[in-house]
């Protein structure tokens, strides 16, 4: 079976390794593919590319792409990818700026309630001065001591419902699709199983989403029990979706799955490589 990984981050957006680091430690583990998909950016595909040359492993190039629908926010990947395509390339540009206007929010937010310099001290923890998450501000909660780890600063503090929390417009789903399929790449719905939908709005999801052109599920999460892989699995085959699997890796430290280390994805689904040059 071939150890593949198609989704994990470096300090391009909010991974804690730099992309050749992370090809390194995939490399280590022993991923033959890797997909390197930092949120709403593209900037380390190039080094990472470089690296999986130096280290004799497939570097996919890839996206995490956010999304609004109906009021949540959802994440899509675009895996095979081309970082050169324009209306991609200038539509992640849009959502990054959008990142930076969301964190001074949130850093007044964080203010009324006393936290004081939040910005500041999130872009401390920031490898890419582009772009600027939640990640990063839990990083430097945790290390100031409001939470006792990066989960629980999420749990206290920068989910919805939470003093830190603000709401965010990101890209539209046919944008985000469109970005990627013009690319030449394939749209995937990242984790389903962490927007909490209900029956009938993961359905309504899934049918729009095929609709619009997207092509695949991640059905291997860390994000996910076995309950879910088989849910999903199921509705990946009776959608004709094909199936993604990926550690969502982001740091030694921070990560449920490490690189290299995933479940086979089920039986009778078709892998997203399926068609893929060098691996069909
Ligand atoms: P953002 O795109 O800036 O809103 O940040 C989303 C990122 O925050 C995700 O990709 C995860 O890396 C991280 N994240 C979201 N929720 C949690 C959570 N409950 N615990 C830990 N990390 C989380
Ligand atoms: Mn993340
Ligand atoms: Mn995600
Ligand atoms: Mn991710």
């Amino acid at each position: 079976m071939l150890n593949i990984d198609l989704h994990c981050h470096s300090s391009i957006s909010d991974g804690v390794l730099t992309p050749t680091q992370l090809v390194e430690r995939a490399k280590f583990r022993g991923v033959e593919t890797l997909a390197l998909t930092d949120h709403d950016d593209i900037a380390g595909l190039a080094e990472a590319q470089k690296a999986a040359k130096d280290n004799h492993i497939e570097l996919i190039n890839g996206v995490e792409i956010s999304v609004s629908w109906r009021g949540r926010t959802l994440h899509i990947l675009g895996l095979a990818i081309d970082p050169k395509y324009t209306p991609l390339v200038e539509g992640l540009a849009t959502l990054r700026a959008g990142r930076l206007s969301r964190a001074e929010r949130i850093a007044a937010e964080l203010k009324k309630i006393g936290i004081h310099d939040s910005l500041e001290g999130a872009y401390a923890y920031v490898g890419n001065q582009g772009i600027i998450g939640r990640t990063h501000f839990a990083r430097f909660l945790s290390e100031q001591g409001h939470a006792k780890d990066v989960k629980s600063v999420f749990k206290k503090y920068l989910v919805k419902g939470k003093p830190g929390y603000t709401p965010h417009q990101w890209a539209e789903l046919s944008d985000a699709i469109d970005w990627i399929r013009g690319s030449g790449g394939q749209a995937v719905i990242a984790h389903p199983g962490r927007y909490d939908l209900g029956k009938n709005v993961m359905q309504d999801l899934l049918n729009e989403f095929r609709a619009l052109g997207g092509h695949g599920l991640e059905v291997i999460s860390p994000s996910h029990t076995l309950e879910q892989v088989n849910f999903y699995a199921q509705h990946a085959r009776a959608m004709q979706l094909a199936v993604s699997c990926g550690s969502d890796f982001h740091g030694p430290n921070e990560s449920y799955y490490d690189l290299g280390q995933l479940p086979n994805i089920p039986a009778e689904c078709t892998p997203i490589w399926y068609n893929w040059e060098n691996n069909s």
